[in-house]
């Protein structure tokens, strides 16, 4: 099986190229040339399955230059015994005959990012072995707080990789900051710098693609890649645990075999949702993809009209993951509905980037109408959805419940599985002033004690002890200084 580019489709690389390069040279996204089927009867022999068998099985099928030891390896390593807290890996929790929550933040960071970054640095060290055998792996991050400590949790002590991380020093919260600040391993590095997320992204980006480091780098057997979302390894992990999730639906007595689900997705940059696609055409029996949005509901509009356009207000919500205007792996949809019609593709990447905006041909929103629903949930909508759903017996964080606010707002009858991102335990300050009508003015730490206190439930091991773990890491660099920060972390 081979892969193609969003942009040039006479491309073809094996899933380690796409893998180890992260992206494509002319800027576009690598994309299956093919999606892998799975009949009802593969399906069905998934089921009796654990999730790392199961992810097993739908790795081999997009993985094909991968042997099945290395793919064994990566799977054992990434989801070992204890790396979370649920046996289940991504465990479904039904709420009261109603719709499933898919809990996909029993990692190490608590949030969903782990169940792509754990995976990442297994699948990247196996192919660069092959794509750039005996270099050491240097991965840059810019983070605005979820991603940077989910790769720091994924990366640290990998064999041959080095891991830097670079976050705005005012931009993050108090509770993010203190996970990177303590953060364990050998081959980590954390930094904070004088500026908003946007400077640590351009700093990043110029320092990747700076030729004289690149220079440096090789010269100490090293080379750069990238963690970043639009990575295939961080999608196919992704694409796991929505198969899995329909075996979970069968084995619970949900549905029988063969029965359609819905499934609502969080949604940002558009990978999560994307995986489920994904699924839905390998032959996961999914009805329709719910979007759901934050008040920066560009994709809402999108999906409903066909015509996407970041020109618009940005808010800074409670759900700050999915505050995001341009959804990088939209790209992939859109080319896949295109069927591989790369010439048209660019023309929309190329109006995106020169007036904000693009309209889709007829035939690719009649595709998106067959496949998508989409809403969005106002801060207003989504703290209330937060207190009834929590009266109702679920504690949800900020991010899933826009996706349970948009569920209601869209539900039709099918049995869905709602896509649940992250701990409440990680915005507890906005969890508990949707509980109570407003926080106390109390410091975050205190906020988890509080929040344990009046919803009974327990703080997460990963974030209880935080408080008081050794910081490691607390300088703030000038952002002209990042350079010579990466060359100090990695003693080069
Ligand atoms: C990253 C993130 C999202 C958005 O996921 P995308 O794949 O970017 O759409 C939603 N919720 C949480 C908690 C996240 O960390």
């Amino acid at each position: 099986m081979f892969y193609t580019s969003t942009r040039d489709k006479s491309l073809r690389v094996t899933s380690s190229e796409a893998i180890t390069k992260g992206i494509s040279d002319e800027g576009g996204l690598f994309v299956p040339c093919e999606i892998p089927a799975l009949g009802l009867s593969d399906i069905e022999a998934m089921i009796p399955m654990s999730y790392r068998e199961r992810a097993k099985k739908i790795l081999s099928l997009y993985l094909t230059d991968f042997t099945p030891e290395e793919i064994d390896y990566c799977v054992d390593g990434a989801y070992a015994e204890g790396k979370f807290d649920s046996e289940k890996v991504a465990p479904l929790v039904n709420l009261k005959g109603e719709a499933n929550i898919l809990e996909l933040f029993r990692g190490p960071t608590c949030a969903f990012k782990d169940m792509a970054l754990q995976l990442l640095p297994y699948l990247l060290t196996t192919a660069s072995k092959r794509a750039a055998p005996d270099k050491e792996t240097v991965i840059l991050v810019a983070t605005s707080g979820d991603t940077g400590k989910a790769a720091l949790e994924g990366f640290k002590d990998v064999p041959h990789t080095r891991i830097l991380v670079f976050y705005p020093v005012e931009g993050v919260s108090a509770m993010q900051k203190r996970q990177m600040q303590t953060q364990e391993g050998a081959n980590v590095g954390v930094c904070a710098i004088k500026g908003n997320f946007d400077d640590a992204q351009t700093g990043v980006k110029k320092i990747f693609t700076d030729k004289a480091v690149a220079a440096k780098l090789a010269e100490n057997g090293m080379i750069f890649s990238s963690a970043n979302s639009i990575n295939w390894g961080r999608l196919v992990p992704q694409v796991v645990y929505y198969c899995s999730a329909y075996c979970d639906m069968v084995e619970q007595g949900r549905i029988a075999l063969g029965d359609q689900i819905n499934v609502v997705v969080p949604t940002g940059n558009f990978g999560n949702i994307l995986a489920a696609y994904y699924a839905k055409q390998m032959g996961i029996p999914i009805k329709t993809l719910i979007c759901a949005s934050n008040s920066n509901n560009v994709l809402t509009d999108f999906l409903t009209t066909g015509t996407y356009d970041r020109n618009r207000k940005f808010y800074t919500t409670t759900s700050p993951s999915m505050d995001i205007l341009i959804s990088s792996n939209l790209e992939r949809l859109l080319f896949h509905l295109s069927v591989n019609d790369d010439a048209e593709i660019r023309e929309y990447m190329d109006s995106l980037s020169k007036t904000g905006k693009y309209t889709v041909s007829d035939d690719i929103f009649e595709a998106i109408r067959a496949d998508f629903k989409a809403g969005f949930a106002t801060e207003e909508e989504d703290a209330a959805a937060i207190k009834v759903s929590f009266d109702l017996g679920y504690l949800p964080d900020t991010h899933t419940a826009v996706a349970i606010e948009v569920y209601k707002k869209l539900a039709d009858g099918t049995p869905t599985v709602i896509a649940a991102t992250a701990s409440p335990y990680k915005f507890p300050k906005a969890v508990l002033a949707a509980i109570l009508g407003e926080a106390p003015q109390i410091d975050e730490f205190d906020m988890s004690d509080e929040l344990s206190k009046v919803t009974g439930t327990k703080i997460p091991a990963p974030l209880a002890g935080l408080r008081d773990r050794q910081v490691r890491f607390d300088s703030v660099s000038e952002i002209s200084e990042m350079e010579q920060r990466v060359y100090d972390m990695l003693g080069i």
